[in-house]
């Protein structure tokens, strides 16, 4: 049997002549950039939020950065942030001038670990950036409670969480601002790069409008410099037609997740906790086992594609080499990134498929 990692082949067909149509629309009506399919998917998402306003930009690597400025943090600041995520996630710290401060991971949950934030709070530091990794939302109150204690800015990056909920809430709700990315293998995906910034606070999505199109909100009338980063028309034609699948997408990846827990029973693989107060919406089947290299090579030669997020953690890469991080300073993360695997994952997977997958992982473990 062959298992790809992700196949977007599936979920194309299964909306092509509504996709096809929004994009024809798009081509009809000269409509590229900007214009009412960016505004009408802006309006739809922070709807499905539940958060007053959404500015769409040109990726979710922008969005990060493009919400830090707006709140001033720049040069000669801090934000901590998570020794596991995607590099953009501390890579846009870097690019505002800022300097990201990692702090190691929950053992349990893999997100950011709380009890370990307030040893890295100097007077330097302006925010904390949680990210909802795997789809899984980070420890939110005890963040919000720090960052209050502090007076610290919060940006969510929920670039693999879309309509994941703590407590109840959509991620993207919870602090002050927060950031998604709709890059193609995202739980919310475009046809190309695409990212959004969404808050409540009507003067920071102003910023974000004026920084992401060249400091203007008129045309012509420029207030600031700003730069260009702004949503094709077509992607957020393209995302207002998916939007309409995310829950039901969402669902299909929680129903998959449970057959492959229920699949995976040795002792010898640790599969996803999710805590009561979460919903989880399985961006990525992130498990834990003891031989992950010689195991992810058998998979591959039985015809399952699977992947690591992430192989190696943010502070242990080449950027930071200077710094000279060792084991010791993450120790949680470094552990885990010599055991973690991730396993085929999206909504159209069938029981059969994951049922290969486990039983040959079973197996080989053995
Ligand atoms: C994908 C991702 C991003 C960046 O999104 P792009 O659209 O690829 O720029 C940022 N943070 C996390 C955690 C991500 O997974």
């Amino acid at each position: 049997m062959n298992i790809p990692f992700i196949d977007l082949k599936k979920q194309y067909n299964s909306i092509k002549n509504e996709v096809d149509e929004a994009i024809v629309r798009c081509l009809d009506n000269s409509s590229f950039v900007g214009g009412q399919p960016v505004r009408q998917f802006e309006d739809e998402f922070a709807q499905f939020l539940g958060v007053g306003h959404c500015v769409g930009c040109a990726n979710g690597t922008d969005a990060i950065e493009l919400a830090l400025q707006s709140m001033g943090i720049g040069a000669n600041d801090e934000v901590i942030v998570p020794a596991l995520s995607w590099i953009s996630t501390s890579g846009a710290v870097s690019s505002t001038g800022a300097v990201p401060v990692f702090v190691d991971i929950h053992p349990e949950y893999y997100t950011i670990d709380v009890e370990k934030i307030e040893e890295k709070i100097t007077s330097r530091t302006k925010a904390i950036m949680p990210v909802h990794l795997y789809g899984l939302p980070a420890n939110m109150d005890d963040i919000l409670l720090l960052a209050k204690r502090f007076d610290l800015k919060v940006i969510e990056d929920c670039a693999q969480a879309h309509g994941a909920e703590y407590r109840a809430r959509k991620v993207g709700t919870l602090g002050d601002i927060a950031t998604f990315s709709f890059y193609p293998g995202k739980n919310l995906g475009a046809f190309g790069d695409a990212g959004a910034v969404v808050t409540n606070n009507r003067e920071l999505a102003e910023r974000i409008r004026m920084l992401a199109n060249h400091g203007q909100l008129k045309k012509h009338d420029h207030l600031i410099e700003g730069r260009n980063s702004r949503l094709d028309s077509v992607q957020a034609a393209i995302l207002s037609v998916k939007l309409k699948y995310l829950n039901k997408w969402n669902e299909q990846r929680v129903n998959n997740a449970e057959i492959y827990m229920k699949g995976l029973k040795s002792s010898n693989v640790i599969t996803p906790v999710v805590p009561d107060e979460s919903k989880h919406v399985f961006h990525v089947l992130s498990i834990q086992v003891n031989n992950r290299n010689s195991i992810m090579k058998i998979l591959k030669n039985k015809g399952i594609e699977v992947s690591s997020h992430y192989p190696i953690a943010l502070p242990f890469l080449k950027p930071y080499e200077n710094i000279g991080f060792t084991s010791d300073n993450f120790p949680v993360a470094y552990e885990f990134t010599q055991k973690q695997m991730s396993l085929p994952m999206y909504p159209e997977l069938s029981e059969n498929e994951i049922g290969y997958v486990c039983d040959t992982i079973e197996k080989e473990i053995q």
